[in-house]
């Protein structure tokens, strides 16, 4: 019994030594531009996702950081789970 509880404390300790590290590390995305073919990774707040009554209203936008265009791409079920996850500005352009 005495040993079950002792490394049930430090399963805690672990558990709770990972929590911290994934508060400290900040949320990117990864994306690309259409104009400049740059590739980058962005921060949650430099992202916008729009979602719409069908997947093709529902899009994510952002600009380049490269060359300052305005991408929009179409975003599926698994990247709106994704984004909104991570923090991303959600702006809904139909009712539910
Ligand atoms: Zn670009």
């Amino acid at each position: 019994m005495s040993e079950s509880a002792t490394s049930g404390a430090r399963g805690i300790s672990v558990a709770s030594a990972f929590a911290g590290m994934r508060s400290v590390a900040p949320v990117v995305f990864r994306a690309g531009c259409p104009d400049c073919r740059g590739r980058f990774e962005l921060a949650a707040s430099a992202l916008r996702l729009a979602i719409g009554a069908t997947s093709r209203t529902t899009f994510y936008s952002f600009t380049c950081p490269e060359c300052g265009a305005a991408v929009r791409k179409p975003a599926g079920e698994r990247i709106v789970e994704l984004l909104t996850g991570g923090g991303v500005r959600t702006l809904r352009l139909h009712s539910m």
